[in-house]
């Protein structure tokens, strides 16, 4: 698509022609999931009426063209994201999963007593707890670059911070409560300078920004194919190779070996290393659905439609009155985070709830943050490609209504 077109984009997400309560949908909780395009809906039919197969084992016609599919769409996440070898893309549940696998994998191989891991104020709590888990188990410690009242990283203390004893950085590129944009260029030349590794939460990047993972350098990307208009239940830990490598697996099991006897096993090559057990395959290959979704219409058309959005909804909240804006980092991307004076947000999601427009109140999964603003939660609206202003025109109409009622 040369010029983003969103009456187009609009038609391709089926679940947008539904009403809620009677009123049309305004679906402004992408930031939790997406909504999915037809073209992934047709694919999660097609792989279970044409091809579902285990990947990898069988000799019979479908399990062949199940791992064909299977390694094309890994070849497609290569592409995606321009990873330099196919193999260092690894099949994971989502974030979650590839933040765990590097915190116990790397951690295990390199995270000692006294050493010293490197995040930020604002990360999601699946950044935070897997590396306090593993700091706590081997006596490590949890450092957290401070930030300000806009959301912006103290990058001074964050380069204060990096010294011989730490082991790993590991930062979002986009926060989920905030939207600010981190300086990951930045972020992974401070931390290459000590050759300390640095891994990229990007599971609010990966579908708003381009991300190519060489020009980054980074070591370690991860994200969720649900919150790129692909299925739940697969995400994509990214890693080089080197260093992949050189970690011991995450779990034992089916795929990950090339041996085994009851005296000893030996473990295969990468990425299947990383990979015991059947794979959700459907879920893998209808990601690359998603992604080929993505790459027709163009990461870079998608985030200028996207941050046209934001300035429009950013302009609409900043004339209601008593509201606060959570998060005015220059850099931000897509989120429209607020509380009001007096007002619970929740109060406010379940009224918005009753008008057909989904946001979603709370902390967000970053507590952190809201303990740092001294407040409970937010109301979040986190929009996507499929948005348009009149959605954030409901959103204001509605917001109104429901202050009307809760002040
Ligand atoms: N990191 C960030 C910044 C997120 O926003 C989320 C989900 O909201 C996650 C990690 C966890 O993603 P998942 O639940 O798909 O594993």
């Amino acid at each position: 698509m040369n010029s983003f077109d969103i009456n187009r984009v609009r038609n391709d997400f089926p679940i947008l022609a539904r009403e809620v309560y009677g009123n049309p949908l305004v679906y402004l909780d992408n930031g939790a999931t997406t909504q999915k395009p037809q073209s992934v809906i047709d694919a999660i039919i097609h792989y279970y009426s044409e091809i579902n197969s285990n990947v990898h084992r069988g000799v019979h016609h479908l399990s062949q063209v199940s791992t064909d599919a299977m390694e094309a769409a890994r070849e497609s996440v290569r592409q995606f994201i321009n990873a330099k070898h196919v193999h260092e893309v690894i099949f994971v549940k989502g974030t979650t999963e590839g933040i765990n696998l590097v915190a116990q994998c790397f951690g295990k191989l390199k995270i000692k007593k006294d050493d010293e891991v490197i995040i930020s104020a604002m990360e999601h709590h699946s950044n935070i707890v897997p590396w306090q888990m593993h700091c706590e188990q081997v006596g490590a410690k949890l450092r957290v670059i401070p930030m300000d009242e806009r959301g912006v990283l103290d990058m001074d203390a964050y380069k204060n911070m990096l010294n011989e004893k730490t082991k790993i950085v590991a930062i979002t590129y986009v926060s989920n409560a905030l939207g600010t944009i981190n300086p990951v260029e930045e972020i992974i030349a401070a931390a290459h300078q000590l050759d300390v590794p640095v891994l990229l939460d990007a599971a609010q990047a990966i579908q708003h920004i381009s991300v190519d993972v060489q020009a980054l350098n980074v070591d370690f990307l991860v994200f969720s194919g649900h919150k790129m208009y692909g299925p739940t239940g697969i995400g994509i830990l990214y890693g080089k190779e080197s260093l992949l490598n050189e970690m011991p697996p995450y779990q034992g099991g089916g795929e990950m070996i090339k041996e085994v006897t009851f005296e000893k096993t030996t473990y295969n090559d990468l990425p299947f290393k990383f990979e015991a057990g059947t794979p959700h395959i459907e879920g893998i290959i209808v990601l690359k659905a998603a992604i080929d979704y993505l790459t027709e219409i163009g990461l870079d058309n998608i985030k200028k439609y996207e941050d046209d959005l934001l300035d429009y909804g950013t302009g609409l909240l900043s004339a209601v009155n008593g509201l606060k804006i959570i998060g005015t980092a220059p850099e931000k991307s897509s989120v429209l985070s607020f509380i009001v004076d007096g007002v619970h947000p929740y109060d406010i999601g379940v009224l918005l709830d009753r008008m057909g427009i989904a946001v979603r109140t709370g902390h967000h999964c970053a507590e952190p943050i809201m303990n740092q603003f001294e407040i409970p939660g937010t109301v979040r609206a986190s929009l996507a490609l499929y948005n348009n202003k009149e959605d954030l025109d409901k959103l204001i109409a509605g917001l109104d209504r429901a202050l009307g009622m809760l002040r």
